[in-house]
């Protein structure tokens, strides 16, 4: 009799973990962009992950380049070269 109690004890608890690492992981993909955040390396500005393109510079050094910062640098880059 002991042994079903704690039994039932043991599968209610493991219910609880299962429904609780649940709410957490819907809490978690309701704000996708929580921690998702990474900064562009040319203006700082915090966008998220998709938005950005990366660049990995030597072994382990990875750099991140916003829309805005890109478009500049192809602008520079046209101005430069024409001349
Ligand atoms: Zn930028």
């Amino acid at each position: 009799m002991a042994l079903t109690i704690g039994a039932i004890v043991f599968l209610f608890g493991l219910a609880f973990l299962v429904y609780y690492g649940y709410t957490v992981g819907v809490r978690r993909g309701a704000n996708p962009g929580d921690g998702n955040l990474l900064k562009c390396s040319l203006c700082l500005k915090e966008l998220s992950r998709s938005q950005l393109i990366e660049r990995q510079v030597g072994d382990s050094r990875l750099l991140y380049f916003c829309e805005t910062c890109i478009r500049s640098l192809q602008k520079e880059l046209e101005a430069t070269t024409r001349s």
